[in-house]
């Protein structure tokens, strides 16, 4: 017999998740050193030294099961956001959240609606609990069309709508206007998930508030209108994490902000222990050091501007992103060689990047904004892969 017929058909049908390719693993494969890894999006400046010190610290005490309800962490979460602890949610990283949205209010027979090219965790956390994905086909870009997604959260019975701003592997954006615009017109009977996983990293004049979306409500005061449980969109389900910027993504940790009634949902699905000891006290730490966002942020936008003018040098297009990565072109028609070839003659250099095929993107490759030194490694690899296959 098949142990996969044991299996629903919605398991059966999931095509994993393709992490990316890891720095041990194509060390063991090449017998080389000295590898640049921009695949995964990770901070190349590693974590703040206030949450290696934490980390270090909450060591001590590794023996104890960690806090169930994050008390601290969630303290810290409720300062800096100024709203209720019944209003957060912590994960396992910010992956987590995503799944426990889904598993919480979806089910079989329930549809919800992502874009087209948007995060894969999307898609595997509905097929998950059985429950059916409709994509909505892209706008400019490979961006989110969220009016066509209105269009299909209503017309399908959509209980479930995933929005990521900025998206990844694309690395577009909707403006703060944009997505009050669909919060407005979309029935509040549907949950809209709106994956921040980015968020620290956008420029000044383009960030927004989603946190105040949630608690304001009915032209009375913010706190009034949160202590009477009212909120303009108590739908809305705001996801972070502390895997990107706070450069912790080894340590799974992520949050989310929603109304407390929705929060009391995910926490009955959540595991009791699901964010470790370690990372809890490391997260409080990394929230608490600004001067470590704000360096990150200013090297990921030096960066951005080395990686971007080296492709136009290059000759090669790309999509203009919001995040700490960027998606260029290789057409085979120009270039001779293919964004696969691409891939793989990159790792022999000893630079990974990630394939976005998955994505639908099979002419594109998704390169992370790492070190100055690391970006021009990278480019001067990619220039002697294009001249090569000239
Ligand atoms: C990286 C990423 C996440 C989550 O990462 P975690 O490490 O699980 O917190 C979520 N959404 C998007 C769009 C991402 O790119």
């Amino acid at each position: 017999m098949n142990y996969s017929d044991l299996a629903p058909p919605y398991i059966r049908a999931i095509a994993p998740y393709q992490p990316g390719k890891l720095i041990a693993e194509l060390e063991r494969e090449l017998g080389i050193s000295g590898i640049v890894k921009l695949a995964s999006n990770e901070n190349p400046l590693g974590a703040s030294p206030h949450a290696i010190a934490a980390m270090h610290k909450a060591i001590n005490d590794i023996a104890r099961y960690p806090d169930g309800n994050g008390f601290e962490l969630k303290s810290a979460l409720s300062q800096r956001y100024k709203i209720d602890t019944a209003n957060i949610v912590l994960g396992n990283g910010s992956n987590d959240l995503l799944e426990l949205s889904a598993r919480a209010f979806l089910s079989v027979g329930d549809k919800a609606v992502y874009a087209a090219h948007a995060f894969a965790v999307y898609a595997l956390a509905t097929q998950a609990v059985g429950a059916t994905g409709i994509s909505v086909p892209a706008t400019k870009d490979f961006g989110h069309d969220l009016p066509a997604m209105l269009q299909a959260a209503v017309q399908h019975q959509v209980k479930m709508v995933f929005i990521a701003n900025p998206n990844n592997p694309t690395g577009t954006f909707l403006s703060a206007a944009e997505l009050l615009e669909f919060m407005r017109a979309l029935p509040s009977n549907i949950l809209v998930v709106l994956d921040e996983a980015y968020n620290e990293y956008l420029p000044e004049n383009l960030r927004y508030d989603a946190v105040s979306w949630l608690h304001k409500g009915n032209g009375e005061a913010v706190g009034n209108a949160a202590a009477r449980g009212l909120h303009e969109f108590p739908n809305l389900i705001i996801s972070r994490t502390f895997s990107k910027a706070y450069g912790l993504a080894g340590l799974r940790v992520g949050y989310a902000l929603m109304h407390s009634e929705v929060a009391d949902m995910l926490n009955r699905v959540r595991q009791p222990f699901n964010v470790n000891s370690v990372a809890q006290a490391a997260a409080v730490a990394a929230l608490g050091d600004l001067d470590f966002v704000r360096q990150t942020c200013e090297m990921n936008q030096r960066g951005m501007v080395q990686v971007t003018q080296g492709l136009k040098k290059l000759g090669l297009q790309f999509i203009p992103s919001l995040g700490n990565f960027v998606c260029f072109k290789i057409t085979h028609a120009e270039k001779k060689i293919n964004a696969g070839k691409a891939y793989r003659q990159l790792l022999e250099l000893g630079v990974i990047v990630r394939p976005v095929a998955n994505y639908d993107m099979p002419d594109y490759l998704r390169v992370s904004i790492g070190l100055e030194s690391e970006n021009e490694k990278f480019l001067s690899a990619l220039a002697q892969v294009l001249g090569e296959a000239v």
